[in-house]
């Protein structure tokens, strides 16, 4: 039985899945129906589920080990160690086997440029540099707006931002819509710091875990990257850009936040002279905001860092994401290439205050994004 279990999971590690199967029977359908239910049980309490998973593995593995060599007599401890290394595999491979059934095989499905109106010929150094502009207006026009009132909580994000999330996944044509979970602050704060991690999704319990020391302007991106994780989009990159159009649908803090994220994605991209040009434009607000995130960013410790992306890496790759963690970089492509992203950039939903502040220019592409956006729904 132990056998079969292990070679069950070897096997599912190994087998060709295609992705219009994984997509159609899995991503969009089962996977959904089971995140609807077990979301919002494990939404039911505040504490991590994931914390209570790490100490079961740290303080229970270790325990179940010794005693289960102290109960073997002396002459029988090499059986005794024998079989404990068959049930460990045993229990690795039951985990392996629930965490692709309960998400993991996300990472086989399709790719977000196969569903949408992705044209690649759209990313050009040019359209980078003039979205690099664009950002600094919104993050400009954004900033007062969105510093008036106190940021939303973690508690208060669902209802804040959900109806953005469902509206979005509306938009990239699923049936069936993922539910928010209640971000939850885990035990693995001091690790997620020094790691430059901000959240991570649970795959066992579909909750999201975040960094308690992500900035409040900084927390609306970072629970909605993670939302779209929950939503199936295990894929780094298009979680940014699900959770970054999220952000752009919802109200303008949530905006904002987008846009802090954005940005130093988009600018990283241009020579040097372009980026002082681009930082020379922000006003004091966002730059002060800017330097609160280097300032938090700075806490990482290079070698901790390094390790935990290189974990993450080797963990990527083996869900068959053979760019790993470089993946990162093509939520860059996905705003630029995508009907959806040129329709989030330019049509502000019912946001009179910032279609003031847009160049005639501007709103030109605007109208026609929005033609684009209602063909292709
Ligand atoms: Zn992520």
């Amino acid at each position: 039985m132990r056998l079969l279990l292990i070679g069950m999971a070897l096997g599912l590690a190994v087998v060709p899945t295609p992705a219009a199967w994984v997509e159609s029977m899995y991503s969009r359908h089962t996977y959904l129906i089971s995140q609807n239910l077990l979301t919002p049980l494990s939404s039911l309490t505040r504490v991590a589920l994931f914390d209570v998973l790490i100490v079961i593995g740290v303080v229970g593995l270790p325990v179940w080990w010794v005693l289960a060599l102290r109960r073997s007599g002396r002459g029988r401890r090499l059986r005794s160690a024998a079989r404990m290394v068959l049930n460990t595999a045993t229990l690795v491979a039951v985990m392996y086997v629930v965490f692709l059934l309960v998400w993991g095989l996300n990472y086989r499905r399709e790719p977000l440029t196969a569903k949408l109106d992705y044209q690649p010929q759209r990313v050009t150094p040019l359209a980078l540099a003039d979205l690099a502009g664009e950002a600094t207006v919104r993050l400009n026009a954004l900033h007062p707006v969105a510093h008036a009132e106190p940021w939303s909580d973690l508690d208060a994000l669902p209802s804040a931002l959900g109806p953005a999330f469902v509206s979005v996944q509306r938009d990239l044509g699923v049936g069936r819509t993922a539910v928010t979970g209640t971000p939850k602050v885990t035990l693995l704060t001091p690790y997620f710091r020094r790691a430059g991690v901000d959240g991570m999704i649970n795959p066992f319990s579909l909750e999201i875990l975040i960094n308690g020391s992500v900035l409040p302007f900084e927390r609306p991106f970072v629970v909605a990257h993670e939302w779209a994780h929950l939503a199936g989009y295990a894929n780094e990159s298009e979680a940014s850009f699900v959770g970054w159009l999220t952000c752009l649908t919802g109200p303008p803090p949530a905006r904002y936040s987008a846009w802090i994220f954005l940005f130093p994605h988009l600018i990283r991209h241009l020579d040097p002279q372009q980026q002082d040009e681009l930082w020379a434009q922000l006003d004091d607000g966002p730059m002060a905001d800017f330097r609160a995130v280097s300032e938090r960013v700075a806490e990482a410790v290079p070698v901790v860092r390094r390790g935990a992306n290189r974990v993450y890496d080797q963990y990527l790759k083996a869900n068959r994401v053979d760019e790993g963690i470089a993946s990162y970089g093509a939520v860059v492509d996905l705003v630029l290439g995508s009907a959806l992203g040129d329709a989030a950039i330019t049509s502000y939903r019912g946001d009179a205050s910032f279609e003031s502040s847009a160049s005639p220019r501007f709103l030109s592409i605007a109208r026609q994004a929005g033609e684009r956006l209602s063909e292709y729904r």
